[in-house]
């Protein structure tokens, strides 16, 4: 919770808004009927929620805040990509994006205000870290992704955690993130919908394969081998990668779910043929998926773009090797998409 504030209403998973009801002298029910104002029909404000008693309204008002994103800005990507930036009630700027698929639409979701693991390819840890988001501040990203997909009669039918921030290093929030979302009465967003996209914090993996959730886990690796990962992702001192492979191998073996590896592809650091075929043999056996993600162009970092041709023979040399193998479908490549660039366009403007 933020200092000196209500909660958020949003914060609340259905669990404890039902404990607070029964603390505040009213039926557990009333919770459900909040959910279905907040996340079914989606009302603005407590004065909305006409099948509750003035007294309730009153006392909710009084112990909780219903803070909504500001929007600064919406591009909209010819693909049909919307990327909003918003404002929290502190001012900080958060980005959160709409990508279309044959399968539905997926929301990205910001977990913190900037970063602090410092990956070299990312813009949005140039700044560090300002704070955590409130669990309510991530469940509202995807709620005003729903209103904006209400206007096409659309829904959100899958959540991706790979906005900005290291989710596990904001882990209570995230929990109570998920389990808002996925609550029947609330959004609804089934577990296989979700996925969790983490740079490799080995306790948190460990802690989250424990859990027994059906989300789906992606692991941020970018290399083939420790040596390249530091190089790419300081996390990596931090975390060693075999001791992130252990812990990868712990969380198949507890959840039976297959894990992503989110592989980014920079030219001439880890997008050539021995490097695929290192990948491979670090995989081997795995129950994984490889997922090639073509790196758009960060102005604030020098790395180059991999060639398509090279794209495809790294791809050619994983399948050949057995490795489930994806290359990823670039959303929004005409405007701002990459993780953390509109937020710093935003920032560099509003310093002048
Ligand atoms: S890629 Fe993700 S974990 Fe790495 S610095 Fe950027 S926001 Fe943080």
């Amino acid at each position: 919770m933020i200092p000196n504030m209500k909660p958020l209403l949003y914060s609340f998973t259905l669990p404890m808004l039902k404990e607070w009801m029964e603390k505040n002298g009213e039926k557990a029910f009333r919770a459900g009927q909040v959910f279905d104002w907040l996340y079914g029909k989606r009302v603005n404000s407590l004065d909305e929620m006409s099948n509750l008693s003035k007294g309730l309204r009153e006392k909710l008002a009084a112990s909780f805040s219903l803070d909504v994103l500001k929007e600064i800005t919406r591009q909209e990507s010819a693909d049909g990509t919307i990327k909003f930036l918003f404002s929290l009630h502190d001012g900080h700027a958060i980005e959160t994006v709409i990508m279309r698929h044959d399968y539905g639409n997926s929301v990205c979701v910001t977990t913190q205000v900037g970063c602090r693991i410092g990956c070299t390819f990312c813009a949005s840890t140039l700044g560090g870290l300002k704070r955590d988001l409130e669990a309510g501040e991530i469940v509202i990203q995807v709620l005003a992704a729903q209103k904006a997909l209400d206007a096409e009669q659309q829904r959100a039918s899958h959540v991706v955690v790979m906005g900005i921030g290291e989710p596990f290093e904001n882990y209570d929030s995230l929990l109570a993130f998920l389990r808002i979302i996925n609550e029947e009465k609330g959004l609804n967003i089934g577990q296989r919908h979700i996925t969790v996209s983490t740079s490799g914090i080995v306790p948190s993996i460990y802690r989250f394969a424990d859990e027994k959730f059906q989300i789906n886990l992606a692991i941020s690796l970018h290399a083939p081998n420790t040596e390249i990962r530091t190089r790419l992702m300081p996390v990596n001192r931090r975390y060693p990668m075999d001791e992130l492979m252990d812990a990868c191998r712990y969380y198949i073996n507890t959840t039976g779910r297959r894990l992503t590896f989110e592989y980014g592809l920079f030219g001439s650091v880890n997008d050539r043929p021995e490097h695929a075929e290192e990948l491979a043999a670090l995989l081997k056996g795995m129950m994984c998926h490889v997922n090639l993600i073509p790196v758009n162009y960060v102005p604030e970092r020098n790395y180059v773009r991999t060639s398509r041709n090279d794209i495809f023979n790294f791809k050619r040399i994983l399948d050949a090797k057995g490795i489930n193998v994806t290359i990823r479908r670039e959303h929004g490549s005409d405007i701002a998409a990459a993780c953390g660039q509109l937020r710093a366009q935003h920032a560099k403007q509003t310093q002048g």
